[in-house]
C-alpha cells in the first residue's frame, strides 16, 4: 500500500470514531485546537496534508487556525491522545500519550475517564497497518521512547 491509500485508510477508521462517546471539545473548550503558528500536529512520515506546514526539530508540523476541514484532519489530531506504542516484542499497546498532559484533561484524568474501546482498538490497529511501514515504524518507535521517557519523568515527580 502507498503512504497516500494507506492514510486514507487510516483516517477512515476515525471517522466518528472519537475518545468518549461525548463531545469532548466541550470539557476543555477543543485545548487541542489552540495551537498558534509556531506550534502545531505532528505529521507522520510521509502524511500529506492541506494546512501549512512547518518544520521543527527534524520534524514536521501541520499548523492551524483552530479551525480545519474535519475530514482533512491529520493523524496526530485523530488519535489525540492516544498513541500506538510499540514493546520489544514490536506488538502495538495503545498508551496515553503522555505529551498530551499538559493539554488534555482526558490524558491528565485518563483513569477516570470510559474511553471507547472501538476508538482504541482503531488506534492499534492504525499503529498495526504503520509498523509494516519502516519510515513509519523507526518514527513510532521514537516517538513511543519520548513518551517512556515522560512517563518516567512523572513518576520521578510523584515518588
Ligand atoms: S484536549 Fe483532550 S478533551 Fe479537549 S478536545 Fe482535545 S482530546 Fe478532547
Ligand atoms: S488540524 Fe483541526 S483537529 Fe487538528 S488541531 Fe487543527 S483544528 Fe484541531
Amino acid at each position: 500500500m502507498n503512504s497516500k491509500n494507506m492514510y486514507k485508510f487510516l483516517y477512515r477508521l476515525f471517522d466518528g470514531v472519537t475518545p468518549i462517546y461525548e463531545d469532548c471539545g466541550s470539557i476543555c473548550s477543543s485545548a487541542c485546537c489552540k495551537g498558534d503558528d509556531k506550534t502545531g500536529m505532528l505529521l507522520f512520515p510521509n502524511e500529506q496534508t492541506s494546512l501549512s506546514v512547518i518544520e521543527k526539530d527534524g520534524v514536521s508540523l501541520a499548523v492551524c487556525d483552530g479551525k480545519c476541514r474535519r475530514e482533512e484532519r491529520p493523524l496526530s489530531c485523530r488519535i489525540f491522545p492516544f498513541f500506538p506504542t510499540v514493546d520489544e516484542n514490536g506488538e502495538i499497546i495503545v498508551s496515553i500519550d503522555s505529551r498530551a498532559f499538559n493539554i488534555c484533561p482526558l490524558a491528565r484524568n485518563h483513569n477516570e475517564v470510559r474511553f471507547s474501546p472501538l476508538f482504541i482498538r482503531h488506534v492499534r490497529i492504525a499503529g498495526q497497518i504503520m509498523m509494516k511501514d519502516p519510515e513509519c515504524r523507526k518514527f513510532i518507535e521514537e516517538i513511543t521512547k519520548e513518551i517512556e521517557d515522560i512517563n518516567l519523568a512523572h513518576k520521578m515527580l510523584i515518588e
